[in-house]
């Protein structure tokens, strides 16, 4: 009975350290990265789960018409899928980041499933010529394998300030007005491009283009701008490009 005990405060002690001590740290002690870099009023636009076939080229024309350039988290298995819409997005000037490869819950997965997924994710992103620099955990959940992963590629964390549930299928003007509701200054806005086979409802991205359609103009009008993350990723450009592709 002791041993058993003793057994469940250890793992729990290991769970802590593990995951959920990195999980909050970094969603709510960390400061963004580029937060002291950039101005009053800047919103950095993120997008998930894609590239869609469905959505992600209506997505790339609402962001040229108002020449606004966002980061595309890709999980590798996506991206593997649809390398036409990679190169489409990156053609098209917006960044590519690294959402792992097969977008489970890193706090389920351990230090070899973990490196596993890295490999083959940044392969899988090496392949289509693209490098990235930031990384965004699936779901947000941080861990000591994933953050030890990424510092190995050369990768850093970056989560988000505004998060809506646009996987959720709650239509159009519920994104936006959840949107208004959170974004105040400085953020880094969190949406879906995509849904399928990454735990959103069928036809959810059709109310997050419907939303930022509505946004993008609002948000010009009321004085932000939209920013990238731009010298971070020139800087990266010239530097060691991290893991090699040993899929
Ligand atoms: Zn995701």
């Amino acid at each position: 009975m002791l041993v058993l005990t003793i057994s469940a405060g250890t793992a729990v002690a290991l769970w802590l350290i593990y995951a959920l001590i990195p999980t909050c740290y970094y969603r709510y002690w960390r400061h963004n990265p580029w937060e002291t870099a950039t101005a009053e009023r800047s919103l950095l636009l993120s997008f998930d789960d894609g590239p869609d076939e469905r959505y992600t080229p209506q997505l790339l024309h609402i962001l040229a018409r108002y020449q606004v350039k966002a980061i595309f988290f890709l999980p590798g298995f996506k991206a593997e899928q649809h390398s036409d819409l990679v190169r489409q997005i990156a053609g098209s000037g917006h960044q590519i980041g690294f959402h792992g490869y097969c977008h489970r819950n890193p706090w389920a997965m351990g230090w070899i499933r973990t490196a596993r997924d890295f490999r083959r994710g940044i392969g899988v992103l090496h392949r289509q010529g693209i490098a990235p620099f930031w990384y965004r955990p699936p779901h947000g959940m941080i861990t000591l394998a994933n953050l030890l992963c990424a510092h190995r590629a050369g990768m850093q964390p970056l989560l988000w300030t505004v998060l809506v549930g646009d996987w959720r299928n709650i239509g159009g003007d519920e994104v936006l007005a959840r949107l208004w509701r959170q974004v105040a200054r400085r953020e880094v806005i969190c949406l879906h491009d995509s849904g399928e086979k990454t735990g959103g409802e069928p036809g959810a991205p059709s109310g997050t283009l419907a939303a930022v359609e509505r946004f993008i103009p609002q948000a010009l009008a009321a004085g932000y701008r939209f920013v990238t993350l731009g010298g971070a990723v020139e800087a990266k450009a010239d530097g060691d490009l991290g893991e090699d592709d040993t899929r």
